[in-house]
């Protein structure tokens, strides 16, 4: 990771740690107080906070800096190496055939994300579909059907019939010729039980290669309920953070993975389909930083 992507005011702490061959334990204060600083911000929970502190106090004042390393280079490679262990790594996505099934609150930006994945997938060289089994929120079908037009991909969906389950089937069916089905879901404005039924009905019928659950990069630490109740019912395996473009930094997603062991995969910055990256840790740590 070079300095510039670590914020400015960390950036300045660490330098005046150039010239020193030794380090203090006040020098690691300072510098843990400024990442604190920024992860707090950022909405990353507290707890995580404190560990990650810990961890860098420890590891900065007990490990041997390699020989002809300077203070300041040795604090940086432990902060990196512990706020890469923060993030974690990006979630195993190979490009081969797979269902996935995407999971979240109502706004979270499910719809947009199942579309902007399938985008994704299309520009990779795989033929993806889209299936809309969304039959709360009135305007998923259309918006769905709009946004994969506009992607260029297939697209499922049934606005005259009212089982998910039934939806998710035939679409299934519709579109087995395409590699990879993404099924998107109803959400709801809160974690009722006939959300969490009707997944669980959802992912038994679809049997996904893996189910990732889609947060808006505001979410503070509600996250951690939403996180827990969706890995209980249908098990996460990575968590895609929307709405990166706005002025959240996303560190509450941290606390679903965190909750779920799971990974991020990709996060959203914006609200076309092409606004989509793939998640990767040092981007995202600057981020976090920034
Ligand atoms: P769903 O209810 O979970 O399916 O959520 P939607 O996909 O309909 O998204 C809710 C709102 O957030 C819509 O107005 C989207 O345009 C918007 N949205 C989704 N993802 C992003 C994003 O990455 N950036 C921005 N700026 N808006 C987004």
């Amino acid at each position: 990771m070079v300095l510039d992507d670590l914020g400015s005011s960390l950036r300045g702490t660490l330098d005046t740690l150039r010239g020193k061959s030794r380090i203090s334990e006040e020098d690691v204060d300072e510098v843990v107080k400024e990442i604190q600083r920024s992860l707090l911000q950022a909405d990353v929970e507290v707890s995580l906070v404190m560990d990650l502190s810990d961890s860098i106090k420890e590891r900065s004042l007990e490990e041997e800096p390699p020989g002809g390393t300077t203070a300041r280079d040795h604090v940086l490679r432990i902060v990196y190496e512990e706020l890469v262990d923060l993030v974690g790594e990006s979630t195993d996505l190979p490009l081969e055939s797979q269902t996935i099934l995407l999971a979240g609150l109502q706004g979270s930006g499910k719809t947009t994300s199942a579309a902007k994945m399938a985008w994704w997938f299309s520009k990779k060289g795989l033929r993806p579909a889209v299936i809309q089994t969304d039959t709360f929120r009135p305007g998923a079908y259309d918006q769905a059907k709009q946004m994969c037009e506009r992607a260029e991909v297939e697209f499922y969906g049934d606005p005259d019939e009212d089982d998910p389950v039934k939806i998710a089937r035939d679409g299934l069916d519709a579109t087995e010729d395409a590699d990879v089905h993404i099924v998107d879901t109803a959400g709801r404005h809160a974690l009722e039980d006939d959300l969490i039924d009707e997944i669980e009905d959802i992912d038994r019928a679809v049997d996904p290669d893996r189910s990732l659950l889609v947060l808006d990069a505001a979410i503070g630490q509600g996250a951690k309920d939403q996180a827990r109740q969706f890995e209980d019912s249908i098990g996460i395996d990575g968590v895609i953070i929307s709405k990166l473009d706005g002025t959240a930094k996303g560190g509450g997603a941290l606390t679903a993975v965190n909750e779920t062991g799971s990974t991020i995969a990709f996060l959203g910055t914006g609200e076309t389909v092409q606004d989509i990256e793939r998640f990767e840790p040092s981007g995202f740590i600057s981020r976090l930083l920034g």
